[in-house]
């Protein structure tokens, strides 16, 4: 039900929790991370971000680079296995997702005869193995798969995807739910809605329906689904 994301030169994690406290308005039934430094680590847990606080209290969770999620069940009940981030089949790839994937029990039994190993009951865990299928299949780079995958499913998102072989990458999409990204110095930050964002940066980005944002190398690149690339609109935020 919410998303927050962070690349840049801070410490991810807390302004990741921060965001999400922020975005708990929305409601929620579970709450998770996911940190990438060197190894992509997936932290989650059912219930407030205030018990994933105190889940994460003793890990090591120095990271640059992250993204967070609050859950808002809708495939699978709430519990730790079903709470965002997903990793793929590899754990090499992590998704977070806002909304709902409608087709996603062919794709699932699709994915299973090439072996993907599915552990929880969410729509979105299939999102995430198939753009690892996409990205084996074409021996392609993950933002690739992810605009192929697209193509694939059917129903609504807001995405962001982290790999572990992508360091220093952070891939966004949506069609039908909200994001927002935040343009700071060397840094950006992807939400929900503005509100995590506003107190770090006014500039920011809507993302349309059916696009598609890649931040790597410091700098934001947006394109359509049918891989046409957008000039992005920033727009300065009254506050
Ligand atoms: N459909 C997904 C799930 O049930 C995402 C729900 C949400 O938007 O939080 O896990």
């Amino acid at each position: 039900c919410g998303i927050v994301a962070y690349i840049g030169h801070r410490e991810a994690c807390p302004i990741i929790i921060k965001g999400l406290r922020r975005l708990e308005y929305r409601g929620y039934d579970s709450a998770g991370v996911a940190l990438l430094n060197g190894q992509l680590s997936v932290y989650k847990k059912k219930g407030k971000v205030a018990d994933l606080e105190a889940f994460i209290a003793e890990k090591d969770t120095h990271a640059n680079i992250g993204m967070g999620h609050t859950r808002w069940a809708t495939h699978g009940e709430p519990n730790d296995v079903n709470a965002h981030p997903h990793y793929s089949t590899s754990e090499r790839i992590a998704i977070i997702h806002n909304g709902i994937i409608e087709n996603y029990a062919a794709l699932k039994q699709h994915l299973q005869q090439q072996g993907h190993v599915f552990h929880s009951d969410t729509d979105t865990e299939v999102f995430v193995n198939l753009i690892e299928e996409i990205q084996k299949q074409n021996s392609c780079s993950l933002e690739e798969a992810v605009r192929l995958a697209l193509h694939e499913v059917v129903g609504a998102y807001a995405i962001v995807v982290l790999s572990k072989d992508n360091p220093g990458q952070l891939i966004a999409a949506r069609k039908g739910s909200p994001l927002v990204i935040g343009v700071g110095e060397n840094e950006f930050f992807l939400a929900s809605d503005a509100t995590p964002i506003i107190e770090y940066t006014n500039e920011v980005v809507y993302v349309n329906d059916y696009e598609l944002a890649v931040i790597k190398d410091g700098q934001l690149e947006i394109r359509t689904k049918e891989d046409v690339k957008q000039t992005p609109y920033i727009q300065t935020l009254e506050l």
